[in-house]
């Protein structure tokens, strides 16, 4: 038999890269997660990764990393990953994701290692011309974190020509739900995410849930998402790795089916059976209206297809989660010595 690969995820603590690394652990990797803990939580990481609290801008503590153990691959997921505050602050995104990046990057070639996975964003986008968003659409960043996983992107790029580092960019589309298994789920803080939102409106922890406009030109005015089942995100983490043998990819990754702020909204009543108080707000600054995914190459090239694509079973699971997890990973105790 093989011997186990063995993996380091950056950024492994939080919402997608904690699924990517049970993923890893079920088909017998050995894992070793690299977080600053300031978005994630070592709660997320399972006993049998090792686990090293580390910021990617510290580059000694990466040169520690990299000469204890030898990665058949890295999956990078570590970045700052909200557009409103990307909008507000893009220096902050511009300079930190791309800085600390190039530096994971050039640790990752200065070892050898000849495979990353990197987790990019359906942001790169921004407003297409043309609906489903393949991976020839044309690229022009909504924002300025989607503008920083371009750059990278692009980093990657010439990382393969001139070192023959090969990657796999993923552009997510709206990452949602949580692991059957019952362990992982989505918490952040502070939440910006529409499911999370709405089922917390749902269970009377927040006032109401605030429709950010309802004046896109889309059938009921708010915006419409593309929301992908985050274990069918990892399964595509893993697929990717057969295809590094001899080439970098790129792909899109979504359902391929729309739905829109409000339909998400009577999703969540539907799935609990609770009524969710709704207010409309102005529009939210670098939000497009629209953004599908034809996930058609990966599905051709690799095989990849969503186990869990409808909507209400996405919502069922987070909504599983949340029940059982109301403080998210904090639990009571925790959260009471914090304050
Ligand atoms: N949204 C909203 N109210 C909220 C949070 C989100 O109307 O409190 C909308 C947001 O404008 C977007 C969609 O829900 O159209 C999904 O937003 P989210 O932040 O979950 O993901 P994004 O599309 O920004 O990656």
């Amino acid at each position: 038999m093989n011997s186990p690969m063995t993996v380091l995820v950056t950024g492994g603590a939080g919402y997608v890269g904690s699924h990517c690394v049970a993923e890893l652990l079920d088909r017998g990797a050995k894992v070793i997660v690299l977080d600053n803990l300031r978005q994630g939580h070592r709660a997320a990481v399972p006993a049998e990764a090792a686990f090293v609290e580390a910021d990617l801008a510290d580059t000694d503590a990466l040169k520690r990393v990299f000469a204890e153990w030898r990665f058949d691959a890295v999956f990078h997921f570590a970045a700052l990953s909200l557009v409103g505050e990307s909008m507000r602050d893009p220096h902050l995104y511009l300079h930190g994701n791309t800085v600390n990046s190039l530096n994971l990057i050039r640790a990752t070639v200065e070892a050898g290692v000849r495979k990353m996975v990197f987790s990019s964003t359906a942001n790169l986008f921004g407003t297409p011309e043309r609906l489903p968003i393949d991976e020839d659409t044309a690229i022009d960043p909504g924002s300025p974190y989607g503008e920083s996983k371009f750059f990278i992107e692009r980093a990657l790029h010439w990382a393969d020509r001139c070192h023959g580092l090969r990657s796999a960019c993923l552009r997510y589309f709206n990452a949602a739900g949580a692991h059957p298994n019952g362990l992982l789920g989505e918490d952040h803080h502070p939440e910006t995410h529409l499911i999370p939102l709405v089922l917390d409106a749902a269970a009377g922890k927040r006032s109401h849930i605030e429709i950010f406009g309802d004046d896109y030109p889309t059938p009921d005015g708010t915006c419409v998402r593309d929301y992908i089942h985050v274990c069918d995100l990892a399964d595509a983490h893993l697929r990717v790795l057969d295809a590094l043998e001899t080439r970098s990819v790129r792909y899109n990754l979504g359902n391929g089916t729309g739905y829109s702020v409000r339909q998400v909204i009577e999703a969540v009543e539907r799935v609990t059976g609770l009524k969710v108080p709704v207010k409309v707000g102005p529009r939210r600054a670098g939000d497009p209206a629209v953004l599908i995914a034809s996930s058609e190459r990966i599905r051709t090239e690799l095989g990849w297809n969503p186990r869990f694509p409808d909507l209400d079973s996405i919502i069922g699971g987070a909504w599983a989660w949340r029940s059982r997890n109301p403080n998210g990973y904090r639990g009571p105790a925790t959260a009471q010595a914090a304050e």
